[in-house]
């Protein structure tokens, strides 16, 4: 009998946490805490953000439909801060844009510029 491994190919730009597990991992175990739960579209959690002491959760993470996972801080942490808080955590992709063009990206990715955009790739500054 033949047996066939089947692998997943995966073509994306990184491997991250989904919104689940990482709205789950910033939890807190307090009696009533809506931390770690599912809201609307997404999950609501701490925000992992060291300067943000936020103990009542507003972190909104969001798995969006093209495979980008979607952040929000509602207590005013910008994006950038929340992602590089989650890489800290290896919960977010290691590797960045910075020092690299979309144009580069999408040209070493094999990819339509257009279509990174679409992702919500930006360059970096
Ligand atoms: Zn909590
Ligand atoms: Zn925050």
């Amino acid at each position: 009998m033949n047996t066939f491994s089947t692998h997943c190919i995966t073509n994306g730009p990184q491997v991250r946490a989904s919104a689940e597990v990482i709205a789950k991992r910033f939890s807190c175990d307090r009696p009533g805490c809506p931390c770690g739960k599912r809201q609307g579209k997404g999950w609501i959690t701490h925000c992992p953000v060291s300067d943000h002491d936020d103990d009542r959760p507003s972190l909104n993470l969001t798995d969006a439909i093209n495979g980008r996972l979607l952040v929000h801080c509602f207590g005013g942490c910008s994006q950038d801060a929340v992602i590089a808080a989650l890489r800290e955590q290896r919960l977010w992709p290691e590797t960045t844009l910075q020092g690299v063009t979309l144009g580069a990206l999408a040209q070493a990715k094999g990819l339509p510029l257009d279509f990174l955009k679409g992702l919500g790739w930006r360059d970096s500054k």
